[in-house]
């Protein structure tokens, strides 16, 4: 236990903290009563008053495509540290709430779009009475946006981990390629549903090229971080 405690200490002075990746899911004007929906929301006061408060810190906004980049140049040296802002599944909200809200404080973020709710194809089954996936018309106009990248988050949303490989390249891959049919450029981010993951997950993110991929836990990127399996701090409002 004591062991432990001392390599986690020794592991974090020798990989200082470089930045956060926030995770995000849906912006609302009205938080659900319901705790495992109302997890998932934030209202866009309190996304601004955080990124305000964070910027007051010191904190640069800079879009994931940036990370590659930032990983070489950022260093115990640079004082700046990096917020990353990235949406999961694909609502409509992150077009019609969050997307002005960033787009007036200039933040650049990332959304990570579950193929199979654009246009609502497939239903988000825990809102189950509700239509919440983005439209394809809409997700054109983000990814017409250089504040806004889109990546990809599979098909249907399952978790990887209990499907086969061939089954985990299926969902991968379409959800990739559908976007870039759909949007006509290559797709470079990629995130777990549920954050749920193996080594098959891990081979087949690598032999499809994904310059990032970011798990769903994991605190602060530090030095050190793997670009292909980046670590995410949830952004939950109390
Ligand atoms: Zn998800």
């Amino acid at each position: 236990m004591i062991i432990k405690r001392i390599k986690r200490k020794l592991y974090k002075a020798l990989h200082p903290v470089m930045g956060e990746i926030w995770m995000l899911h849906r912006v609302v004007e009205h938080r659900s009563d319901k705790p495992e929906q109302r997890a998932l929301e934030v209202t866009p006061d309190f996304l601004e008053q955080t990124i305000l408060d964070y910027r007051q810190k010191g904190y640069t906004f800079i879009s994931i495509d940036k990370l590659p980049i930032f990983d070489s140049q950022f260093s115990i040296f640079n004082s700046a540290r990096f917020v990353c802002l990235t949406f999961d599944d694909g609502y409509r909200d992150n077009y019609t709430l969050a997307y002005p809200l960033l787009k007036s404080l200039g933040v650049p973020f990332s959304v990570y779009v579950t193929t199979g709710f654009i246009d609502n194809r497939l239903r988000m089954w825990w809102y189950p009475s509700e239509q919440l996936g983005i439209t394809t018309d809409e997700l054109k106009v983000l990814a017409a946006d250089p504040l806004c990248t889109i990546g990809a988050h599979t098909v249907s949303h399952p978790r990887l981990d209990t499907l086969t490989r061939e089954e985990q390249y299926k969902e991968i891959a379409d959800s990739k390629q559908t976007l870039e049919k759909l949007l006509g450029h290559p797709i470079h981010h990629f995130s777990f549903p549920h954050g749920a993951h193996n080594d098959d997950t891990l081979a087949i993110c690598r032999q499809l090229g994904f310059h990032t991929v970011s798990m769903a836990w994991g605190g602060p990127v530090r030095q050190g971080s793997i670009l292909t399996l980046l670590p995410r701090i949830s952004t939950i409002e109390p």
